[in-house]
């Protein structure tokens, strides 16, 4: 039987009383399991966490000492126990070391997708799904006929100018993806990195991702307003450098409303769009959705009558 109270959506995050643990606990928790680094969804300070090594390496990069009071680290695919619940990481396409979580009770299994994306990512594992009884899905982009445009084609767009480009990006995950997309379908462009998204960009390099094509930050480069350059900068020094004008502007994202006003609109999502999502109930076949992050109100209407969805927050 489905239990409906199996996981509830608390201020302090997603708990699971039967096994006594958080999802991506928003404050900090005896025992947190984190589906990925971003920091909406790690927070520091918990007391065991159940992980990725990826997602680990960001968490003490970001963090230090204070990341977690101890790391027990899960090889996507290999089962587990939290008191009576059987927990299995599965990699969710979304960053380096993303994770869904499947739980298993009394017969019932349970999918919590974190976050996640369908859409292809050379920067990261991708994504698996499996059978299960209730999805629990982000819903970030669960807009009914919301489509992300291919990759390749947004980034090609920083081709059609020689100018320097500041881009914005957030520092991790994004970034990398950036990084390799640029490598390889904009081979021209040199790319300077910001000193808070470069160390991100190593850690990925020693999980054996790259080697890619980038420098650090070199304000002297800057000054020169060479051509085919790219300045990747996290979102704060994108709002800092306003001012200049010497740059032709893009900010990557998947929302209409980050897009840079008067450059270049890079719509780059690591969410997954509409179809994506469609998609994985599909594959999960699931009795019951449960929808976060987002708006699961167009889910709701579409699968009326077919299949029983229920908007946790
Ligand atoms: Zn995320």
């Amino acid at each position: 039987m489905i239990l409906q109270d199996f996981i509830v959506s608390t201020r302090a995050g997603l708990y699971c009383r039967y096994g006594d643990f958080y999802l991506d606990a928003r404050q900090p928790a005896r025992i947190a399991i984190i589906s990925h680094a971003h920091a909406d969804h790690a927070i520091p300070g918990n007391g065991q966490v159940f992980c990725t090594s990826a997602t680990r390496a960001f968490m003490q990069h970001r963090y230090g000492p204070m990341a977690a009071g101890s790391f027990s680290c899960r090889m996507y695919g290999e089962p587990f126990m939290i008191g009576k619940v059987r927990v299995t990481l599965l990699p969710a396409g979304h960053m380096l070391g993303s994770a869904m979580i499947l739980m298993e009770f009394e017969g019932i299994r349970y999918l919590y997708t974190g976050d996640f994306k369908t859409q292809e990512d050379a920067t990261c594992e991708r994504l698996e799904a499996v059978q299960a009884d209730v999805l629990i899905t982000e819903s970030t982009f669960a807009r009914k006929g919301l489509t992300h445009p291919q990759p390749e084609a947004e980034i090609r767009r920083l081709s059609e100018t020689q100018h320097p480009i500041l881009l914005g990006a957030y520092a991790l995950g994004k970034s990398q993806r950036l990084v390799h997309l640029l490598n390889t379908y904009c081979p021209e462009k040199r790319i300077l990195v910001h000193s808070g998204i470069a160390p991100f960009m190593k850690i990925y390099e020693s999980f054996g991702k790259g080697p890619w094509k980038w420098e650090p930050y070199n304000t002297k480069i800057a000054k020169r307003g060479e051509k085919d350059i790219v300045y990747l900068v996290t979102p704060l020094s994108f709002k800092s450098y306003s001012f200049d004008l010497n740059f032709v502007r893009a900010f990557a994202s998947g929302w209409e409303a980050l897009q840079s006003k008067g450059g270049i609109k890079l719509f780059l999502s690591d969410h997954s769009d509409w179809q994506g999502i469609i998609l994985l109930i599909k594959t999960v076949s699931p009795k019951e959705v449960w929808t976060l992050h987002g708006d699961g109100a167009d889910l709701k209407e579409f699968f009326a009558g077919s299949l029983f969805v229920k908007i946790l927050e």
